[in-house]
């Protein structure tokens, strides 16, 4: 039977995750479109600010669930948000909304 890796993994998927705590790590999404980053790791699972580990290439496209190298800290919300999104699209994404405000605030009607 195929097993879904990221379960298939489970003690190493904690250890991981335990890790990221660790380090305090901010939301790397949030990060990317310069807004404040900080998680509060004490919110239950299921809440939308919550902490949730980000494979960086998904495991859909062939990512590994269990390498450090591979996962970063998320928001619940911004995982959710991000959904099939590769990080260049996401970056892309959050260049071109900086540029946007910059432009706003820049310009002087
Ligand atoms: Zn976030």
């Amino acid at each position: 039977m195929a097993a879904n890796p990221r379960y298939a993994n489970g003690a190493a998927r904690v250890k991981l995750r335990n890790r990221l705590k660790a380090e305090g790590r901010g939301c790397w999404i949030c990060r990317a479109f310069g807004r404040p980053d900080a998680i509060d790791y004490s919110l239950p699972a299921r809440h939308p600010m919550a902490f949730e580990v980000d494979e960086l290439v998904p495991v859909s496209k062939g990512g590994s669930p269990v390498d450090y190298a591979n996962v970063d800290a998320a928001h619940r919300a911004c995982n959710n948000w991000r959904g099939n999104r590769s990080v260049a699209q996401v970056l892309a994404l959050a260049r071109g909304e900086r540029a946007r405000k910059r432009d706003a605030t820049s310009r002087k009607w």
